[in-house]
C-alpha cells in the first residue's frame, strides 16, 4: 500500500488529488452532535493543503435513497471541516455535475472543495459493476490522483472506495494507515489475556463476529442489544427486549464451542428494564427497574446493563493485556441508560491494557460521557470495518488501495 507521504514526496502541487473521507458524522436537526469523523480526517487534508494539492474531500452521510435530499446533505460536515482548517471550504451541490467541477475548477493550490453526499447519485452503492463503474469513471474525470482515508467505509464495495481508486494512481491517507497498523496488533502477535466486549444495537452483524472471535479472543463480554439473545437462548425469557430469534441456534452452538474452547462469555447478572424504549430527543426520567438478568418481566425491555453486572464486567476488564470493544452496554443516549456503558469505558481506562475502541456509536459515547478520548489506546472510526478487519475478511477499500 503506497502512502500519503509518498504522495507527498513525488510532488502534489497544483494536482487535483480526490480524498475519501468517512465524514458521516451524526446530526440531529441539522447540526453535528459529534465531529470525531471530520477530525480524523484532518491530517490528511492539511498534509495535501500544505503541498499545494487541489483538494477534493468526498463522502457519504447516512443512507438516502440514491438521490439528492436535504436531510442528508454533507454541508453540515463541509462548514466543520473549514472551521477546523481554519479555511474556507468550497462545497459543491452535486456530486459529479456541473457544480462539482465548478467547484474543482475554482481550486488554487492549497485551496478544499468537498462535494455533496456520494449516496445521492445510486452508481456509489449499486450492486451492478456496469453502473457502479460509470459513476466512478465520473468521480475519476475530476482528480489526478485518489487518495483513501474514509476508514469506516473500507468493508463496503462501493464506488467510490473500491472502484475509484482503479482508475487513479492510488494512495492511503494517514487515517487509514493509522487504523490498519492498530488493527494489526489485535490480530498478529495479540498480548494475553485479549478480551472483547460487544454491545450495541447490530445484532446479526455483531453475532457473526464472534464465531471468528472464538478462536482469538480469551473472553468474551456481552453487553446491548445482542445479550437478550444470549439470555434466551440459555431458556431465560426476555420481555420485550431486542431479540433476534433467527440467530438462537448460533448462539447455542457459540456458547457450546466456548465451553469446549475454554473461552468465558460474560452476560450480565442483572438488567435495566422499562415499559417502553426511551425518547432520545426530550430526555426525560424514566425510572428504570433492576431486574435480575434471568427474570424479565413480561412486557419490559432491557436497556442496560445493571449495576451488579457493572462490577462484574469491571473485573472481567481488570486483568486483560489486549482490549477491544465495540457498541455501547446500553441505550446510552438516554441518561438512565449509560451507566453501563461508562461503567466499561472507566474500566478500560482503569486497566493498563491496550485498548480499541470501534464502532462510530461507541466512540461517540466515550466522547459523549465525558471521558478524554486521549487516554484510550486508540479509538477507532469505523464499527463495521474494524469487526470485519477482526474477522479475516478482504476489505475491498483496502485491497483496493493495496493493488
Ligand atoms: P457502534 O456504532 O459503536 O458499532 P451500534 O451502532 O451497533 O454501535 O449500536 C449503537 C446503538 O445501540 C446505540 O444507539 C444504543 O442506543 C443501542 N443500544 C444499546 N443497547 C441497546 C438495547 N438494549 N436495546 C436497544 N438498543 C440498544
Ligand atoms: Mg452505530
Amino acid at each position: 500500500m503506497k502512502t500519503i507521504d509518498e504522495l507527498i514526496g513525488e510532488g502534489v502541487e497544483g494536482r487535483r488529488v480526490f480524498v475519501r473521507a468517512d465524514l458521516n458524522v451524526p446530526l440531529a436537526d441539522g447540526v453535528i452532535t459529534d465531529d470525531g469523523r471530520i477530525r480524523a480526517v484532518l491530517p490528511t487534508v492539511r498534509a495535501l493543503v500544505d503541498a499545494g494539492a487541489k483538494v477534493i474531500v468526498a463522502s457519504h452521510l447516512g443512507r438516502p435513497k440514491g438521490a439528492p435530499d436535504p436531510a442528508f446533505s454533507l454541508l453540515p460536515a463541509a462548514e466543520r471541516l473549514g472551521e477546523l482548517l481554519g479555511a474556507p471550504v468550497a462545497f459543491a451541490q452535486d456530486t459529479v455535475g456541473p457544480a462539482a467541477h465548478d467547484a474543482v475548477d475554482g481550486l488554487q493550490p492549497g485551496q478544499v472543495a468537498v462535494i455533496e453526499n456520494l449516496r445521492f447519485n445510486p452508481g456509489e452503492i449499486s450492486k451492478d459493476d456496469t453502473e457502479r463503474g460509470e459513476f466512478a469513471d465520473r468521480l475519476a474525470a475530476l482528480a489526478d490522483v485518489y487518495v483513501g482515508d474514509g476508514f469506516g467505509a473500507v468493508h463496503r464495495g462501493h464506488a467510490s472506495v473500491y472502484d475509484l481508486p482503479a482508475r487513479l494512481p492510488h494512495y492511503a491517507g494517514y487515517l487509514i494507515a493509522t487504523e490498519v497498523g492498530v488493527l494489526r496488533k489485535l490480530t498478529e502477535d495479540v498480548k494475553r489475556p485479549y478480551t472483547v466486549v460487544l454491545g450495541g444495537a447490530k445484532v446479526s452483524d455483531k453475532l457473526g463476529v464472534i464465531g471468528h472471535l472464538l478462536e482469538k479472543a480469551d473472553r468474551i463480554v456481552i453487553g446491548g442489544g445482542m445479550l437478550f439473545t444470549f439470555l434466551k437462548a440459555q431458556g431465560h425469557d426476555t420481555g420485550s427486549s431486542l431479540l433476534q430469534d433467527d440467530q438462537l441456534p448460533a448462539v447455542q452452538e457459540y456458547l457450546k464451542r466456548a465451553q469446549e474452547r475454554g473461552v468465558e462469555f460474560v452476560l450480565p447478572v442483572d438488567v435495566l428494564v422499562a415499559p417502553e424504549f426511551p425518547d432520545l430527543k426530550a430526555k426525560a426520567p424514566t425510572h428504570p427497574e433492576t431486574v435480575a438478568a434471568d427474570a424479565i418481566p413480561e412486557g419490559r425491555m432491557g436497556l442496560d446493563i445493571g449495576p451488579a453486572s457493572q462490577e462484574l464486567y469491571a473485573a472481567k476488564l481488570a486483568d486483560a493485556a489486549t482490549v477491544f470493544w465495540n457498541g455501547p452496554m446500553g441505550v446510552f443516549e438516554h441518561p438512565d441508560y449509560a451507566e453501563g456503558t461508562r461503567a466499561v469505558a472507566q474500566a478500560l481506562l482503569d486497566s493498563p491494557a491496550f485498548t480499541v475502541v470501534g464502532g462510530g456509536d461507541s466512540a461517540a459515547a466515550v466522547r459523549i460521557l465525558g471521558f478524554d478520548e486521549n487516554a484510550f489506546g486508540h479509538i477507532s472510526t469505523g464499527g463495521g470495518a474494524s469487526l470485519e478487519y477482526l474477522e479475516g475478511k478482504t476489505l475491498p477499500g483496502l485491497a483496493a488501495l493495496e493493488n
